[in-house]
């Protein structure tokens, strides 16, 4: 049996995959199993920062690895100390839980938010509130924090004690506010799964003041905008604002898993002994790759992101094929006059892998992508995007 044959045999069917049996890779290029060589634009959905089997970031994990694979939360290890120190040095956030995932990241956010509002103000004010069309997750809790129903449907009841309001629009948020007793709100700076779609400064910095002005937390939902994503460190960044928990995940381990949750100073001392816990969360590997990764996003390195933004950027929306380009950094949706999924499709063919989002072309490249490259890949989807059908 081929492998297709055996992954619908053996792996559950949660998943439709391209054509392609993916094999091995280096820098922003990935080889499938006949040699076909393809820019991938995807970087396995905002996951590998700087592309495959960079040599820093292997070295990283691979030292790890030979010296200590796991040992569990019961005893210190130096590479979670570290990556702990060097993720509140950059951010002003005061601890750091460590879990292996986005979702978990957010499980975690919203733990907090609870305890801290029970505690703060009673065990009425549980509520988290997010946006319409936000993506927080798969887990039971996630999923319910995710305000998009059709994620929903078939999996009720969900952890209750989530609302989703209209981003965008302070006066449904200040009402939410003021009548549903939260604990939190949670937001991504920018809406990727939704369709790459930013909040402006001014909603952010007003739900900012009205969280404020109320005691309810602030969680950032930075999975996929964070580690140098946006061209900041973290997307919120961007914003001149404080959040409370950020939480993080895809882009940090370079490509293994990881997630950290932030916790700000109204947050830092808010878990006591047994309130949380992961059996693999700090693993030393993961921690010491992240470390790798975190290093190299220093302020020259995110000006380099930012030129291949503005660059991306300029070159689609001169691009006749494509009716709008929306995003921060490098993390970039385009809504396209051809449906995405044939534009998706026949990039594929000619060489260059993307992503989608919502009924838009979603591009998350690697952030150290080489601008010859870049211009290669963008200039093979301006010919798709402009070809009649
Ligand atoms: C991907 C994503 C998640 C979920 O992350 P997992 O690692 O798949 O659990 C949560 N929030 C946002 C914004 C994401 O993009």
């Amino acid at each position: 049996m081929n492998l297709k044959e055996l992954d619908k045999n053996y792996i559950a069917n949660t998943y439709s995959r391209f054509p392609i049996e993916a094999e091995s890779g280096h820098g922003s290029i990935l080889i499938d199993k006949n040699g076909k060589e393809y820019i991938d634009l995807g970087s396995g959905i905002g996951v590998n920062a700087f592309g495959y089997s960079d040599k820093s970031w292997c070295d990283a994990a691979v030292s790890q690895l030979l010296k200590l694979q796991h040992t569990s939360n019961l005893y210190y290890t130096e590479p979670a100390v570290k990556l702990a120190k060097l993720l509140c040095e950059n951010t002003g956030m005061k601890k750091v839980f460590f879990s292996n995932s986005g979702a978990e990241a957010n499980e975690c956010a919203i733990k907090a938010a609870r305890k801290y509002a029970m505690e703060k103000k009673g065990d009425d004010y549980y509520t988290v509130i997010t946006l319409k069309n936000s993506f927080h997750g798969r887990t039971l809790t996630t999923l319910a924090a995710t305000g998009q129903d059709k994620f929903h449907e078939l999996f009720n009841p969900l952890t209750p004690g989530f609302i989703s309001v209209t981003a965008e629009d302070i006066e449904e948020l200040k009402n939410a506010v003021k009548t549903q007793k939260p604990a939190a709100v949670m937001v991504e700076c920018v809406q990727g799964e939704g369709g790459v779609i930013p909040l402006s400064k001014k909603y952010l910095q007003e739900v900012r003041k009205i969280t404020e002005e109320n005691d309810v937390l602030l969680i950032i939902d930075e999975v996929q905008t964070g580690n140098g994503r946006t061209g900041k460190l973290y997307a919120y960044m961007n914003y001149g604002i404080i959040p409370d928990i950020v939480s993080t995940a895809k882009g940090l381990g370079g490509g293994l898993p990881i997630g950290a949750t932030l916790l700000g100073e109204k947050a830092e001392n808010i878990f006591a002994f047994g309130d949380h816990g992961s059996t693999f969360g700090a693993n030393p590997v993961c921690c010491s790759a992240a470390i790798s990764v975190l290093e190299r996003i220093t302020d020259d390195f995110l000006t380099e992101v930012t030129k291949k933004s503005e660059f991306l950027f300029d070159f689609f929306s001169k691009c006749k094929g494509i009716k709008s380009v929306s995003g921060m950094g490098l993390m970039i949706g385009l809504e396209t006059l051809r449906p995405a999924k044939e534009v998706i499709f026949e990039a594929m063919e000619s060489g260059v892998l993307l992503l989608s989002a919502k009924d838009k072309v979603r591009l998350l490249p690697p952030l150290n992508i080489d601008f010859g490259l870049l211009e290669k890949a963008a200039n093979i989807i301006a010919k798709i995007c402009e070809k009649e059908n």
